[in-house]
């Protein structure tokens, strides 16, 4: 029919948020995305202590998209913001072609930074997919392994978290956890399995709360992580790393956390971005210069009252996602829309299984168990946002999301 086509490139928390609501949308929506999944990336890290987990950190996307909305099974390739088009490779039979919109919204989502350092992206594992998760912990335990078999050195039994920002905390925290199960499986023992966690400012998780900071240092610490601060990391060789006051350790397994980028399409596709490849958008996620042309979550720069970009978090995205679908329906139909205005909830950093740490608000302290249920809480919130109380107790069930 005539309906305007409104294309969503990436069904993360914000192309997802976006596709539901445009339910009542007078437009026919497509939704591009590589799987037929949408995964929790403030997850990914929990299968390296949990394997099952897999299974309950993505969701299928079509039972949850309403009926408007077409979802197109690939790969963005390259996005013409001029046309409002974006070039796609069909998963299944790898051909390309065009997609042309009448709206264009930009939802890619980001990937790591490297800096630049010599042998990171060669050598390190990152925090990035679905598969993430179980690739560090299998490597993790095939290196064991070999150390135990006696094929490897002292760097088979010696993991370094690069970056001690938040997903380098709770990366390091699920591989604390983890050690008992890893020395079982390998016959390596648990305090020879050693967790170094490298961060670059004075403390970990620079910026946040100081007092959270501290138990947190001390919850890792007590967990026998190593906690080396105030060094970066210069170069990674296949069996050290090397510190930039010249220390080396030797380790044969990095996990690089330290820092994210919006997704490469972004710059490529011609936008005006920042310094971390993020394109500029209005108040009202337009991007500057392209009329029709919308980003939302990670790969777009919202500036914030200080001027600055909007952090790359989950629940930006996801207030962007939701802002941008009820924006384009009110459009649509010729009603105004007012601009995005971004709400602070708080931050939650999961320790493990069972600890934690919250910010919650704009200044209130949770620490333990309560900010461990916290986290739990906030993933319970958003399944009820897309499948009410059905999704809900079926996952407290315990009945996994997604057949691996
Ligand atoms: P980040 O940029 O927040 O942290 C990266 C850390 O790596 C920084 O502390 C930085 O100083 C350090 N670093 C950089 N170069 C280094 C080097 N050469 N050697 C050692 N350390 C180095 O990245 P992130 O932790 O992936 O977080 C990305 C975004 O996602 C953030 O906005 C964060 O708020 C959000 N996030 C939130 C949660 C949560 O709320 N629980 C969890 C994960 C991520």
């Amino acid at each position: 029919d005539g309906a305007p086509h409104v294309v969503i490139v990436g069904a993360g928390y914000a192309g997802f948020a976006t596709a539901r609501r445009l339910r009542a949308a007078p437009a026919r929506v497509t939704l591009v995305n590589p799987y037929p999944y949408h995964y929790f990336t403030t997850l990914l890290h929990e299968p390296v202590a949990r394997p099952r987990q897999r299974e309950r950190i993505a969701l299928p996307l079509a039972p949850y998209l309403p009926p408007n909305v077409r979802l197109w099974l690939g790969r963005a390739v390259a996005i013409d913001p001029r046309r409002r088009a974006v070039e796609v490779e069909e998963r299944a039979t790898g051909t390309r072609r065009w997609l042309e919109a009448d709206r264009l919204v930009v939802a890619v989502g980001s990937e790591p930074l490297f800096f630049g350092i010599a042998g990171l992206e060669e050598r390190a594992l990152t925090v990035r997919d679905l598969t993430s998760g179980p690739l560090i912990r299998s490597t993790v335990e095939h290196r064991l392994a070999r150390y135990a078999a006696g094929a490897m050195g002292a760097e088979g039994r010696r993991i370094v978290v690069g970056g001690g920002g938040y997903t380098g905390v709770e990366l390091a925290a699920e591989l604390a956890e983890a050690r008992d199960d890893l020395a079982r499986a390998t016959g390596v023992a648990a305090h020879a399995i050693e967790i170094y966690l490298v961060e670059a400012a004075p403390t970990l998780l620079p910026g946040f709360d100081p007092a959270l900071t501290r138990y947190v240092t001390r919850f890792l610490e007590r967990a026998g992580v190593r906690v080396i601060t105030g060094t970066p990391i210069a170069e990674v060789t296949p069996r050290h790393v090397v510190l930039a006051d010249g220390r080396r350790l030797e380790a044969g397994t990095v996990i690089w956390t330290g820092g994210v980028r919006a997704h490469r399409l972004v710059e490529q596709a011609g936008f005006e971005v920042d310094r971390r490849g993020r394109a500029w958008v209005d108040g009202h996620l337009q991007a500057r210069g392209f009329e029709g042309v919308y980003l939302a979550g990670d790969a777009a720069a919202f500036p914030g009252d200080d001027g600055r970009p909007l952090p790359p978090t989950a629940q930006v995205a996801l207030q962007q996602g939701e802002y941008l679908g009820r924006a384009l329906a009110r459009r649509l139909r010729g009603l105004p829309v007012e601009p995005f205005r971004p709400r602070v909830l708080g931050t939650v950093i999961s320790l493990g299984r069972r600890d934690g740490v919250g910010l919650l608000g704009r200044g209130y302290r949770v620490t333990g168990r309560a900010a461990r249920v916290l986290k739990s809480a906030t993933l319970w919130r958003y399944l009820y946002r897309i499948g009410g109380a059905r999704l809900l107790m079926r996952v407290l069930g315990g009945a996994p999301l997604q057949p691996l």
